[in-house]
Parts: structure tokens; C-alpha cells; sequence
């Protein structure tokens, strides 16, 4: 079986995570400092905040724009669930803007009908879905003309970038998440960036209890800090990022090319735009159909995602707001094959060969 997903760790993890045990400061502390500096230059983003994890990092950020429980927050139907329940943990209220089918991120046109049906729309989650930038040049353009605030969410994107400008530095803040499944981890973990100095000094308070001086807490925080022992995992998971995206992208790009199978509609990527494939998702007809093909293979695969956020129980519970037509349409054709830089070309040439073969009905 041909894993979907496979974090690589190595030495370099395990040495400087040994110096962490043995050091008597296990969490929060100079790992961390180092890695939020490392992460900031990386990216070029002017701040960076560990957090806990991609949601910690989510939620934070919205509290840090100074949203208020009852007012909305535009977002897209077709992410992870995490996404929309960020704006819940703020009590603010979700409302969701279809995506463009072409790269499943969230539409432009359809955000500009969003904000006129709901004007007093006061932020957005936008997320950047398997590793391609959704369009923020135009959509920070719709931002600044509605004064709306940006939170991008990169958890699928570390490194991704448009015209050479990386995502998590087009907004007022992005979210990463460093969970296993990701283009790099730390084991649990997340980072909030800002461009704002004022919002750093209010996001590293909220994420430790709301302390602004010791044992002087202003704000109901929460304890989301990341752990020196997380960190010496991102710190040397950083270094490798860079040869972890060439090659997701490598592999990409040989399916992209020798998968000339027309029963798949295969990713895209926008001119000027640099996907990091977190996910390499095709879109089929007959999912059932083919999902069974894969098993037989014994190719792994993933449904990113089988239902929209507001198609979630939790969600149906509640009035949903918004549109998501095409976000259905997504969700009852997507299928995400392996593409981590752990595969070796023999793995690629055994998924691409079976691929071709793969027949729609027979
Ligand atoms: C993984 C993910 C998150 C949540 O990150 P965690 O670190 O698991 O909390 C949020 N948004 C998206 C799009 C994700 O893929």
C-alpha cells in the first residue's frame, strides 16, 4: 500500500530535540523565539507568533483583528472544518463564499455578491486549499475597498506564492498549521504571521491567558503556546521545506504531464501562482467507482473533502448563510492521490502507469 501521507523526520530533528530535553526548559523559551525569527524570514513576514496548533493559530488571529461574537466573518464552504470553527470559537457568525471549481479556492466574483448581501461583513478566512494561492491580489483589493480584514489560511500552503510573494503575508495575518499530515510538522503546532506590530504584542498575550505582565492578565486568553520541544522539530522541518515543495512539486508535475487519462479533471496552476501540492486532487465522475480501482491497486487516497462545511452536522444545526453550489459539486468528485516527498519514482511510475489505466465504465 502506497501511503497517502508520510511526515519525513530525520537526525537533525531528533539531535536538536535531544539538546531541548536535556536543556531543563521544555516549553515555551528560546526554540520557540528561534523559530518564529527563522518562520519570519522564511516567508518575509515582518511577525511571527507559535502557537499549539493551525487552529489555535486561526482562532487567535480573529480575536487579535478585535472581532466581536455576533458579527461575520466570510468564508469559504470547501476546507477543513477547523476553518469555520474558528469564527464559532469567537462567537462571530460564518458566512460561507462559493468556490471557483477551476482551483477550489474561494471566487472573487462571488465574494464581491457575499459582501453586497451581507455589508456589514467585518473579516475573511481565506484559504489557500491542497497548496494553491487563492487570487489575493484581487482579493485584498475587494478588502481594502469594504475594509474588511484578511486572515489567510496557509495550513496547506507553507512556501506557496504569487508573483514570488509567499502566502501568510498578503493579509493582516495568516494562520500555518504544522500537523503531520502537512508539507512540514513539528508534531502538533501552529504559527500566526502579521504585518500589524500592534496585533503581535495582543496575539502573544491571547495565546497565554491574556497576560500582559506577569500575572497581570487584561483579556480572557487561553493557553496555546508552543513548546520549546515542538519548535526544535519546525526549526530543522524548516530547513528541509524548501527540497520537501521541490519535490512534491516534481511529482506534480509528472502527473500533470503523463496522466493523459480523460476520465480525470487534473489540478491547475495559475500563471504566476506556485502551488506546493499538499494535495495533488483530481476530480472523477464516478467516485465510488474509482476509489475501489485505487484500493485494488493498493494506491492510497483521500477525500478532501467528502461534504462542505455547512453540509457538517454541526453546521446543518445552524441557519448557514452564504453560497455553495460549486462547493458541492467539488465534494462528490474530489480525490486526492499521493504526492509527499517520500515517494520514490518507482511509487510514481506504479501510480501514474495504473492511472492510464484506469477505465471510467467498462
Ligand atoms: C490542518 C488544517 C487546519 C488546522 O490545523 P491544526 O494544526 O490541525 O489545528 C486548518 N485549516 C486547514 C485548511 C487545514 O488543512
Amino acid at each position: 500500500m502506497i501511503p497517502l501521507v508520510k511526515p519525513m523526520v530525520g537526525i537533525e530533528e531528533q539531535m536538536l530535540m535531544n539538546e531541548v530535553l536535556f536543556s531543563g526548559k521544555l516549553a515555551q523559551g528560546e526554540y520557540v523565539e528561534k523559530f518564529e525569527r527563522d518562520f519570519a524570514l522564511y516567508l518575509g513576514s515582518n511577525y511571527c507568533v507559535a502557537t499549539s496548533s493551525g487552529t489555535s493559530a486561526l482562532h487567535i488571529a480573529l480575536l487579535s483583528s478585535g472581532i466581536q461574537p455576533g458579527e461575520k466573518v466570510i468564508t469559504t464552504p470547501f476546507s477543513f472544518i477547523a476553518t469555520a470553527n474558528a469564527i464559532l470559537y469567537a462567537q462571530a457568525v460564518p458566512v460561507f463564499s462559493d468556490i471557483e471549481l477551476q482551483d477550489y479556492n474561494i471566487s472573487p466574483q462571488c465574494l464581491l455578491d457575499t459582501i453586497k448581501k451581507h455589508p456589514d461583513s467585518k473579516a475573511m478566512i481565506i484559504v489557500h486549499l491542497y497548496g494553491h494561492p487563492a487570487c489575493m491580489e484581487e482579493i485584498m483589493e475587494i478588502a481594502n475597498q469594504y475594509n474588511l480584514i484578511v486572515i489567510e489560511d496557509c495550513a496547506q500552503a507553507h512556501g506557496a506564492s504569487i508573483n514570488g510573494k509567499k502566502v501568510g503575508t498578503f493579509g493582516h495575518f495568516g494562520a500555518f498549521s504544522f500537523y503531520p499530515t502537512k508539507n512540514m510538522t513539528c508534531g502538533e503546532g501552529g504559527m500566526i504571521t502579521t504585518q500589524v506590530k500592534e496585533m503581535v504584542q495582543k496575539a502573544r498575550s491571547l495565546i497565554n491567558h491574556g497576560q500582559t505582565a506577569k500575572y497581570h492578565h487584561d483579556l480572557l486568553g487561553y493557553n496555546y503556546r508552543m513548546t520549546n520541544i515542538h519548535a526544535a522539530i519546525g526549526i530543522e522541518q524548516l530547513h528541509k521545506l524548501p527540497g520537501f515543495n521541490e519535490r512534491r512539486k516534481e511529482i506534480a508535475k509528472r502527473y500533470s504531464r503523463e496522466i493523459t487519462n480523460p476520465a480525470f479533471m487534473k489540478p491547475i496552476c495559475l500563471p504566476g501562482f506556485e502551488h506546493v501540492y499538499h494535495q495533488y486532487t483530481l476530480a472523477v465522475n464516478n467516485r465510488n467507482r474509482f476509489i475501489t480501482f485505487l484500493e485494488a491497486k493498493g494506491i492510497g487516497y483521500g477525500i478532501h473533502y467528502p461534504k462542505t462545511i455547512p453540509d457538517q452536522p454541526l453546521y446543518l444545526q445552524r441557519e448557514n448563510l452564504g453560497s455553495f453550489t460549486n462547493a458541492r459539486k467539488a465534494a462528490e468528485r474530489v480525490v486526492s492521490i499521493p504526492v509527499h516527498p517520500a515517494l520514490t519514482e518507482q511509487e510514481v511510475d506504479y501510480i501514474i502507469s495504473n492511472l492510464q489505466k484506469y477505465a471510467e465504465n467498462e
